[in-house]
């Protein structure tokens, strides 16, 4: 049986903010569409938003973290990843204090994500020190 769903989201491409639904049939973004009760854009899209969706399923998309190794990128288990960045943050930290590290972001995750990231940075990290590619 074929799953359906219409999830609702906020477009991350910009500031604007727009409301948005992802069409999701078995589990794949399918196409991108506006929220039409959204205060925002009132059903409306710019070109960007209508192919918010193209990304999550692109083939060049990263598909596990990479580690610069002696000028080389390195594919590691998501594990190995978390704990270096761990580490590295800690050792920065513990040196020079938390404005001394930043978080910067991106369109090509979910508004929720990028939510989740700036708490990472104000809560876990200490830092305001959080920025994303929407506001240049
Ligand atoms: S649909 Fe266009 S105007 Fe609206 S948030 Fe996305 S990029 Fe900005």
């Amino acid at each position: 049986m074929i799953e359906c769903k219409f999830v609702p989201s906020v477009c991350s491409y910009c500031g604007v903010g727009c409301g948005i639904l992802f069409h999701v049939v078995d589990g794949k973004i399918l196409e991108t569409l506006p929220l039409k009760s959204h205060p925002v854009n009132q059903g409306k899209l710019c070109i960007k938003g209508w192919n918010l969706h193209e990304f999550v399923m692109s083939e060049h998309r990263l598909k596990s973290p990479l580690i610069k190794d002696n000028g080389q990128f390195k594919e590691v288990s998501w594990d190995q990843a978390l704990s270096e960045v761990s580490h590295r943050f800690s050792q920065v930290i513990d040196k020079y204090g938390p404005d001394s590290v930043g978080v910067l972001c991106s369109a090509k995750i979910t508004s929720e994500e990028n939510y989740l990231a700036q708490k990472f940075a104000r809560a876990v990290l200490g830092t305001n020190n959080i920025d994303h590619c929407a506001r240049l």
